[in-house]
């Protein structure tokens, strides 16, 4: 490993490349620095929280005012990336907020519905709020009763989201980065100028490091901020369809359904080009908490079977019950359901930034971008404050 002027292995070194790892890679390199990012799989993996093919995104995010600016911002960058590779990895096929009860009031976001509403009048998205007879004239294979209502906004759409991680990790390398893949960071120890990094296959040390392991961050993450991290399995389906034209990303929004409980929450995603032939659906757990190394990562036929009876059967029309793919993915979630991004208390050069609540990736490369800078400049354009959580864990 040749060492720079600085006696460093590298400026920045990345720890764990999915999402947030690829975006600050990436970022780093072409701002100039110096990078190196480690990761135990050999990322778009399975293993995490990046993978099953797209995720939403929407400029409206009722997770609160915070996030706007980096969805925005994300959105660009979306573009300058897929440019940059020759790819489409947004697909803008506008999204539903519905919520199935007179406002809704899931324990985890409550009102989601109203606090979209809010957020798009708040910032001037375009979005439009519909009755549960507007939608379904739109989208006859969404079953809104009469005492629903719904939000959409034409500029959400679904990221690809492991092209996304392949294609910053792949720039990164074009662009002079480091990427040393399956490699475990087994410590990560601040020293007077520096921190040092030890793998199970050598030593680095490095002015900076991010960690940005995800659902592995009890691994490395000082205890302050461990434990308070929670990791959840959420099972990820896809179904036939009778009509698969009818759910493609150019007619079919996604579709983010609250109701009275977190156990209510649907989640339907169109199909993109090139993707599995079904359509993706997903519910949210939060009871059950878990490890990448304990987690069960089988779902069984009868786990479908009960998925499909009480979540998709009863709001969705010409899906069947043939799953033709499924998926086990994992959530870090943080006390609140935000963020945490925020230096180590063992040291200002070690950034902490995965935990994400299980809805970060639209927010990734921004956040990538914001956490780079920082390194790059000690300030960034975007305001990283709100997922600080100071010395008190949230
Ligand atoms: C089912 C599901 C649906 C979701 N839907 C959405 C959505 O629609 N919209 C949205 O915005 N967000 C969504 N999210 C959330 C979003 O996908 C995550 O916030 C994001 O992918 C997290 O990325 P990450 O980089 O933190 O974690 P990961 O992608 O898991 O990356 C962590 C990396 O660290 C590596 N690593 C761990 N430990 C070590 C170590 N010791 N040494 C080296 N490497 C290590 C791992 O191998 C891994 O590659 C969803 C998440 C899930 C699970």
């Amino acid at each position: 490993m040749p060492v720079n002027p600085s006696g460093f292995d590298a400026d920045v070194i990345v720890v764990g490349l999915g999402a947030m790892g690829a975006a600050v890679t990436y970022q780093a390199q072409s701002m100039g620095l110096e990078v190196l990012g480690i990761d135990r799989h050999e990322p778009p993996h399975e293993f995490g929280s990046s993978h099953a093919e797209t995720r939403i995104s929407r400029l409206a995010v009722g997770e609160g005012p915070q996030y706007i600016p980096f969805v925005a911002r994300a959105h660009e960058l979306w573009h300058t990336i897929g440019d940059a590779v020759g790819e489409t990895l947004f697909h803008q096929s506008g999204g539903y907020v519905i919520t199935n009860t007179d406002g809704g009031n899931d324990d985890r976001w409550h009102d989601f519905v109203t606090a979209t509403d809010n957020v798009a009048q708040l910032a001037g998205i375009p979005y439009t709020t519909l009755t549960a007879a507007e939608v379904r004239a739109a989208h006859p294979n969404l079953k809104l009763t009469n005492d629903m209502r719904a939000g959409h906004e034409p500029t959400g759409g679904v990221i690809m989201c492991e092209r996304a991680v392949e294609a910053q990790l792949r720039l990164a390398r074009q662009n002079g980065a480091r990427i040393r893949v399956n490699e475990t960071v087994a410590a990560v120890t601040p020293d007077d100028q520096g921190v040092v990094v030890e793998t199970d296959q050598g030593s680095y040390r490095a002015r900076d490091v991010v960690l940005a392991t995800g659902a592995w961050m009890h691994d490395l993450a000082s205890a302050h901020h461990s434990n308070q991290l929670s990791i959840t399995r959420q099972a990820v389906f896809w179904f036939e369809a009778e009509d698969l034209d009818a759910f493609r990303v150019d007619r079919m929004p996604f579709v983010i359904w609250t109701g009275d409980t977190i156990d209510d929450y649907v989640g339907l995603f169109p199909v993109p080009p090139g993707a599995t032939n079904g359509v993706k659906i997903l519910g949210e757990q939060f009871s059950e908490t878990t490890s990448p190394s304990e987690v069960n990562r089988t779902i069984s036929d009868a786990e479908v079977a009960e998925f499909y009876e009480t979540h998709v059967a009863p709001q969705i029309d010409g899906v069947t019950s043939r799953c033709i793919k499924r998926a086990v993915c994992l959530y870090t979630n943080t006390l609140d359901d935000h963020f945490l991004i925020e230096p180590d208390p063992r040291s200002n050069r070690i950034t902490v930034m995965s935990p994400c609540s299980g809805h970060g990736f639209k927010h990734s490369p921004a956040l990538g971008e914001a956490v780079a800078q920082r390194i790059a400049t000690g300030a960034s354009d975007l305001d990283l404050s709100p997922f600080g959580w100071g010395d008190t864990p949230a």
